[in-house]
This record gives C-alpha cells, structure tokens and sequence, in this order.
C-alpha cells in the first residue's frame, strides 16, 4: 500500500468516541460503568481485522501529521495498576514512524521536578508539531495519587483542575489536540493480573510493593478519578472511559477514537516547495541522456 492511501472502512462500525466520551462537567459514576463491555464483538477473533484497519490508518494519518508538521497530537493514558497502560502505548505505537512519536512516562516526581509548579515537567514533555506524543501517566497524578495519599493539603489539589483546564486550553489553542484515556478494569481483574506477572517470569519486574498499597485506596482512587473525569473532560481535550478488562477490546476503542478523531482533522500533503515539472524536465530528461550516452 503507498504511504499516502488511507485503508477504505469496510464495515459499518459502533462509534466509540461518542459513546465513551465524559460529557462536560457531567458527573461520573465508575461502578456504573461495566470495565467488562465489549459491544457487538463476541471475542478478540471477532475484532481482529477492525483493530489491524485501525492500526494501518492510524500509521497512515501519523504519517500525515507528520509530514504537514502544523499540529500534534497528545494522548494522555491513565489507569490504575495493571490496567493496561504499557499495552495501549505499544498498540497505538505499533507501526508508526518514530521519527514522529514519544512516549512520556510520569513517575514519582524527581527532586527538581519537585521544586517546581506541578506542570512544569509535563509542559516540557508535550511534543512539537507534525508529532504524537503518548503521556503513560500525567500531570492528572496531581490530582489522583496526590490526592489519595495526601501528598498536599485539599486546598492545594482542588485548584489544580482549574489549572489543568486552563493549561490544556492553552495547548489546544496552540495546535496541540489532546485525547484522555481512562483505562477501566474492575478490582477482580487487577488481581488476576498482578497474579499473572508473579507467575511470569518476564512480567515480575513490574510488581511493586505500592500496587499492593494502592489496591487498598481502590475506592478513594475511584472517587478521585470520577471527580477529575468530571471536572477536566472539556470539548476541546476530552476525556474517554474506556471499558478495558478485555485488552482487545480496549486497543480496539482506544485505536478507533484516535482513528475517529485524526480523519477529522483531515489532513493534508503539503504542497512540494519545488516546480515538479521543471525538476522532472531538468533532472530526469539528463538521466535519459545519461543513458543514451552509454
Ligand atoms: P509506574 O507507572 O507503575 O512505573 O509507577 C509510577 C509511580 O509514580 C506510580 O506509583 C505513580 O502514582 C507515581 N507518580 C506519578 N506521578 C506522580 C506525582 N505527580 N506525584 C506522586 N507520585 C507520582
Ligand atoms: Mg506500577
């Protein structure tokens, strides 16, 4: 296939985007919300060959973005524990050009990211133009693990979804669009999950002892990510709840509301900045010579 051709959709497809979109300033109820749900797809096999379009287009469009170099795009990943960061980040990454995308993950604040203003290390981290950009974690950890564990006083925390809004507004403003995900699994599926990387010898790395110590602010996390789904899903950088105890399923919505999202922006090839016709008469006509001369 040539880089430029978009695959053509072949069937008709549920459009997640809408249905999995935090209205603005509409209150959330994660219990409410089944993290087992995947619509009309009986299984993986089932969805298989939407989630390859998805991934071929996705690849094509980056390539677009790339080559137009007038925005970029910011796609935040959040989830709880094992909820499927690293593999949302490797699936939506999977056959794009590196030479146009990052990957930012947020850890525990270092000592100079700690003496300044909570966004100072995320602004830094939000990629040119004609680039994707995936934050694993984000500056809503401000308002998530900061707020569960206490690492600051309320009155400090519950001003930053101002803060946050008004940066987010700010970037989008700037050509940056921004997609927030919400990775939904149940507390049943975290469990079966951290058991699966104690038994895997390749997945024991990841296991830390505040997994465990996370897993019994559950609840607190829940409330804190309804209040900061509610409060920082806007129009313009909106925030999805994506249903993920099925990993298929959620690279299939994820893939297909970046999909949804990118086609719309409706990108295009820039304009060669040369004469084309001048360039094939001048160069090409002397390569026939060249090789008449031989
Ligand atoms: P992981 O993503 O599993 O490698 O872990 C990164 C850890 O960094 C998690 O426990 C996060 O809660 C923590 N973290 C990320 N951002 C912040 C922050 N702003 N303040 C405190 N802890 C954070
Ligand atoms: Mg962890």
């Amino acid at each position: 296939m040539h880089k430029a051709a978009l695959p053509q959709q072949k069937s008709r497809i549920v459009r997640y985007s809408k249905r999995f979109r935090v209205k603005p300033g509409h209150k959330v109820k994660l219990a409410d919300i089944d993290p087992d749900f995947h619509s009309t797809h009986e299984d993986e096999a089932a969805a298989k060959g939407e989630i390859v379009t998805n991934q071929e287009k996705l690849r094509a469009l980056q390539y677009r973005m790339y080559a137009e170099n007038k925005r970029s795009l910011l796609v935040c990943l959040q989830a709880m524990d094992a909820g499927g960061k690293d593999g949302t980040v490797q699936h939506v990454m999977a056959g794009m050009n590196p030479q146009g995308c990052r990957v930012q993950a947020f850890k525990t604040p270092s000592a100079e990211e700690a003496a300044h203003d909570f966004l100072w290390r995320v602004h830094k981290a939000v990629g040119p133009k004609g680039t994707v950009t995936v934050f694993n974690r984000s500056h809503y950890e401000d308002v998530l693990v900061v707020r569960v564990h206490k690492l600051v006083p309320k009155k400090v925390w519950s001003r930053r979804y101002d803060y946050i809004n008004d940066f987010e507004k700010e970037l989008t403003d700037s050509g940056t669009h921004i997609l927030k995900f919400f990775l939904h699994i149940s507390k049943e599926e975290q469990l079966i999950r951290f058991k699966e990387r104690l038994n895997d010898p390749t997945k024991q790395w990841k296991i830390s002892e505040s997994d465990y110590l996370d897993r019994e602010f559950w609840d607190d996390y829940m409330k804190a990510y309804e209040d900061a789904l509610r409060e920082c899903s806007t129009d313009a950088a909106p925030w999805f709840i994506i249903p993920s105890n099925h990993k298929w399923f959620r690279n299939l919505a994820v893939s297909q509301i970046l999909v949804e999202h990118l086609e719309a922006l409706k990108m295009e090839f820039p304009k060669p900045t040369v004469d084309l016709k001048r360039i094939r008469r001048k160069y090409h006509r002397a390569e026939k010579e060249e090789h008449k001369r031989r």
